[in-house]
């Protein structure tokens, strides 16, 4: 059974803080890449979550534009993939805004509920509520109130304090002390959702990082920022208070800082933007070196077996999911998959 559940979710969360290391959580926006990443756990023999936005839901619904009907698909693909697979892949959906909660994240969550209720395994396995466009008190509201239908159903929620650079989905980060997580914002933090009794929930907080691509130099990463936020929150609440932390924006980052975050409990990192750019480059290189298969020219034919979309698909595949595979070396989760020990 390799899809993940809550309890082995929470297993494989729980062994990567205490052990070291990281699952790579990433974006999927098709059942192309979403295929790539399930094999690349696999290749890796890493456990790994899949996720999957509001814009990959509207895409992979076509003209529909139903972000909720292309996230279930992909959700129900994910499922039945990963029972052919041997390792766990935990389903997730990525930033939701606070505008998208009712049309989004609400009926996902109903739809695991109508599940449930029907006796079958939860669709998602956690949700994230992207507030951090918000003031932390109001970010905090809206989350306790997820968070409590969330642990109704077994699902984790993943939340956001302070602000990540770059753009995701259409929302500019803005460069200022809020890219920064402060020890305070993780102390609200812990303190507003560790009320909601039996909540399981993950934190992106922030320290310096960007979403998408940059070029080195252009922010300045301070992973100790998470040290000093784990070491407030466990000096008041304990070892058992010590946050399961996302890593937003990582694109660009060194190994070593990968590790570092890493070493100060980073558990998920997200990653979309490298992953995106690999599949395109199998894609294009496959463009180029079938030119005249691809494309009709001067008064020929073309190559069916170029052009075909399945065949230039698959080399963006193929790329990509070695690359995921290369993610779960950097991030050590490979070899570790828990899958065997069910
Ligand atoms: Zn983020």
């Amino acid at each position: 059974m390799p899809v993940a559940t809550h309890k082995t979710y929470v297993s494989m969360l729980n062994q990567a803080l205490r052990d070291g290391y990281a699952f790579p959580a990433i974006n999927v926006l098709q059942i192309d890449t979403l295929n790539a990443a399930i094999e690349g756990f696999s290749d890796a023999r890493s456990d790994g979550i899949v996720q999957i936005s509001v814009a990959a839901g509207a895409h992979t619904s076509g003209a529909l534009n139903q972000p909720v009907l292309g996230a279930i698909t992909l959700a129900e693909h994910a499922h039945r993939l990963a029972e052919a697979h041997g390792v766990l892949v935990a389903i997730h959906t990525d930033h939701c805004s606070t505008g998208k909660v009712d049309s989004f994240l609400k009926p996902l969550i109903r739809e695991t509920e109508k599940r449930r209720a029907a006796g079958l395994p939860n669709l998602f396995h956690s949700h994230m509520y992207d507030g951090s466009d918000r003031p932390l008190r109001e970010n905090l509201a809206v989350a306790v109130d997820l968070l409590k239908r969330c642990r109704d159903n077994e699902i984790i929620l993943e939340v956001e304090a302070g602000v990540v650079g770059g753009e995701e989905d259409g929302i500019q980060g803005a460069p200022s002390a809020k890219l920064y997580t402060t020890p305070d914002d993780m102390l609200r933090v812990y303190e507003s959702l560790s009320a909601v009794e039996g909540g399981r929930f993950m934190l992106a907080a922030t320290f310096g990082n960007v979403h998408g691509v940059y070029k080195p130099g252009h922010v300045l990463l301070k992973p100790g920022i998470l040290k000093e936020g784990q070491d407030a929150v466990v000096a008041r609440y304990g070892e058992s208070a010590r946050f399961w932390l996302v890593f937003h924006g990582g694109s660009g980052t060194s190994v070593e800082e990968i590790h570092e975050a890493i070493g100060y409990g980073v558990v998920k990192m997200n990653i979309h933007t490298d992953t995106q750019y690999e599949f395109t480059r199998g894609v294009a290189d496959h463009m180029f070196r079938h030119y005249d298969g691809v494309l009709r020219i001067d008064g020929e034919v073309g190559v069916k077996a170029d052009y075909l979309s399945s065949a230039w698909l698959e080399k963006g595949r193929v790329r990509m999911a070695a690359h995921v595979a290369g993610a779960c070396g950097v991030l050590q989760s490979s070899g570790r998959t828990l899958a065997e020990k069910l």
